[in-house]
């Protein structure tokens, strides 16, 4: 097959948004199990990195245990040289966690300019007092009305120029998050069934 656009024989770049409690952690796994993209968590592989104590663990380290972002440019370059992987390049990717900031969703469309770019990011779409209810409802110690509004304060004001940074593209998917698993993932199935039919 041959596309006009660039993109033919590259692979789907995706990206998953969704605040802590929006299901994001399962909806991953079903994506990845049915589409085969390679998962490519930045949280991961920073905690990974930390538990190693590598260099960049060490930096990162703090940064993460006082609820900041690691800078831009720690970022771009792990998401740049993870994204060349052979894995990646052959069955795609579901980027979950990155971008956080428009800086890097700016990197990215640059890291993937030579592949079509990015295909879609989908938002999985829960509200404030769902996922409120969800934590409370899973008894973690850390999950305290106060450490999860702080939490969910944060990823809005992190998150929301992120949303407009994918509509003015034409890249945002708004998923409705609530419902049973298999509900929730039938709908983000029928977004990406028409993104990957459109490539
Ligand atoms: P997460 O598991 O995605 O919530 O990430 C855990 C922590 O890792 C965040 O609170 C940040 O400190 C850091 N982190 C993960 N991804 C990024 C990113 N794209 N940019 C900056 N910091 C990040």
């Amino acid at each position: 097959m041959s596309g006009t656009d660039g993109s033919q024989g590259s692979s789907p770049i995706v990206v998953i948004l969704g605040r802590q409690g929006s299901g994001k952690g399962t909806q991953s796994d079903l994506i990845v199990a049915e589409y085969g993209f390679v998962h490519v968590s930045t949280g991961d592989m920073l905690r990974a990195a930390v538990a190693e104590q590598t260099e960049l663990g060490r930096k990162a380290g703090e940064l993460m245990d006082r609820g900041e972002l690691v800078p831009d440019d720690i970022m771009c370059g792990i998401v740049a040289d993870r994204l060349g992987r052979t894995d990646v390049v052959e069955h795609g990717v579901l980027l979950d966690g990155f971008p956080r900031t428009t800086p890097q969703a700016d990197a990215l469309e640059s890291i993937t300019a030579d592949r079509g770019g990015i295909d879609v990011a989908l938002n999985l779409d829960v509200p404030v007092d769902e996922v409120m209810r969800r934590m409370l409802d899973r008894g973690r110690s850390d999950d305290t009305v106060e450490a999860i509004e702080r939490r969910l304060a944060l990823y809005e004001e992190q998150t929301e120029p992120l949303l407009e940074w994918f509509a003015a593209r034409d890249l945002l998917a708004v998923v409705d998050g609530v419902g049973n698993t298999d509900e929730v993932f039938g709908r983000v199935r029928e977004v990406l069934e028409g993104v990957l039919a459109r490539r």
